[in-house]
């Protein structure tokens, strides 16, 4: 176990991966740090515990990661946000564009009340697009979105012009590849 570390450093980067020309940002190296990892869910409960958040909604699968240890902590329910086919029970549904190809993403009805503010959180926010759909499936259930956060963020990929009024919050960022 290390005693010290930088996050930038934790935060592998990988060329070329899943594709030729994308830079992977490999959060992996976090979670085999035990420092940089509670150093990550501190950040996050001390930017969000003087908010009124009543549950956070995380992307499977490495936003469950950062999300358990931080819904534990903070005494709020964790809703599980998965891929289509996942949840076995009855969802809201939305489909959305990838770079090449589309996804959906589910999330089950009865663990979304009215009214109820939700942050929405992933490992890494790129264009924003799956968080936006997130958005959709608890918006369906007539919840409302208070915040996004990622531990990492690629603004230069101009998520904020996805993820619009709503507050997005972000550990570390990258700017370009
Ligand atoms: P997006 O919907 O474009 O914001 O993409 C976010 C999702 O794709 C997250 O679940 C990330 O884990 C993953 N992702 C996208 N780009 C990268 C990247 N360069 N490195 C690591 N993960 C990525």
């Amino acid at each position: 176990m290390k005693s010290t570390y930088s996050l930038d450093d934790a935060i592998r980067k990988i060329p070329d991966f899943p594709k030729p020309g994308i830079l992977f940002y490999d959060i992996t190296g976090i979670l085999v740090n035990p420092p940089a990892f509670k150093y990550c869910i501190d950040r996050m409960v001390e930017m969000y515990k003087n908010e009124h958040v009543d549950a956070i909604a995380a992307i499977e699968s490495r936003g469950f990661i950062f999300a358990a240890p931080f819904a534990e902590r903070m005494g709020i329910p964790l809703i599980l946000i998965r891929k289509k086919g996942k949840l076995p029970g009855k969802t809201w549904a939305c489909s959305y564009a990838l770079e090449y190809g589309k996804a959906e993403i589910e999330v089950h009805q009865a663990d979304v009340t009215p009214g109820m503010r939700v942050l929405v959180m992933d490992d890494l926010i790129a264009t924003g697009g799956t968080l936006n759909a997130a958005k959709n499936v608890l918006e369906q259930g007539q919840a409302q979105v208070i915040g996004f956060f990622g531990v990492v963020g690629l603004p230069f990929l101009n998520y904020d012009a996805v993820l619009k009024d709503v507050p997005v919050r972000t550990l570390i960022e990258y700017f370009g590849e």
